[in-house]
């Protein structure tokens, strides 16, 4: 049987995190939870929270604790998540991070790992400029690392890729500037922990993925 537990992934904007995620998803039978999709489709769905919020991540600032904890607190109570999630992009903050172990304490679902993908600045800003998210199904392409089969166009669903607006290389530098200042904090938070790994994110997502299940033990399941 597959491990229960949640795992959430740490790395930099850029470093692969939702690609993994999704890739673990599929593998581990878990749901992959990522606050910036949830937050997204709230922009899309033109919810008040989604107008809020599109003007905060678009200049690459993060979206209030208070928020992202609500939508996470919502999203565990779900029947599928019972097993375990797969965080991406979630915690983000030390507070954050706080609030999740209290949301675990005491809950037969704890937090089974903390990956943490590493990667050198250059890979990363080329990582972010070439990101093409499909529209439609939110599959992650890279234009050079990852094309689809026809140059815009979705493998999986023939939907639209698109650039997200906050990969704009003025943003960007903005967005891994806050990584440094409130997110990797988390790192020395979680380093202790028994579950704690720290993989390097280099090389394609299937080579990175391995890496991943191997630590986990999850290699030949
Ligand atoms: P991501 O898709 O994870 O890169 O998130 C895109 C944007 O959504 C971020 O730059 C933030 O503005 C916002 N966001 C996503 N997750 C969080 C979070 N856990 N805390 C604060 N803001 C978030």
């Amino acid at each position: 049987m597959k491990g229960q537990g949640h795992i959430i992934f740490l790395g930099a904007p850029g470093v692969g995190k939702g690609t993994q995620a999704k890739l673990l998803s599929n593998r581990l039978g878990l749901p992959h939870v990522s606050t910036g999709d949830m937050l997204r489709a709230s922009v899309l769905a033109g919810t008040a929270m989604g107008r809020r919020a599109k003007a905060v991540m678009d200049s690459g600032a993060l979206v209030g604790d208070e928020i992202i904890l609500g939508i996470v607190r919502e999203r565990l109570a779900e029947p599928d998540a019972a097993r375990g999630v797969l965080f991406d992009g979630f915690p983000r903050t030390l507070a954050q991070a706080k609030a999740l172990d209290e949301m675990v304490a005491g809950a037969t679902v704890g937090i089974r790992a903390i990956v943490h993908l590493v990667l050198a600045d250059e890979d990363i800003v080329e990582r972010l400029s070439g990101r093409r998210v499909c529209a439609q199904c939110g599959a992650i392409y890279h234009v050079r690392f990852q094309p689809p089969t026809r140059a815009g166009i979705c493998d999986r669903c023939g939907g639209e890729l698109l650039q997200r607006d906050d990969d704009k290389p003025e943003v960007i530098r903005h967005r891994l500037e806050v990584y440094r200042r409130d997110t990797e904090p988390l790192i020395a938070y979680y380093a202790g922990r028994p579950g704690y790994r720290e993989i390097s994110a280099v090389g394609d997502s299937e080579a990175v993925s391995m890496r991943i299940l191997e630590e986990l033990g999850e290699a030949h399941g």
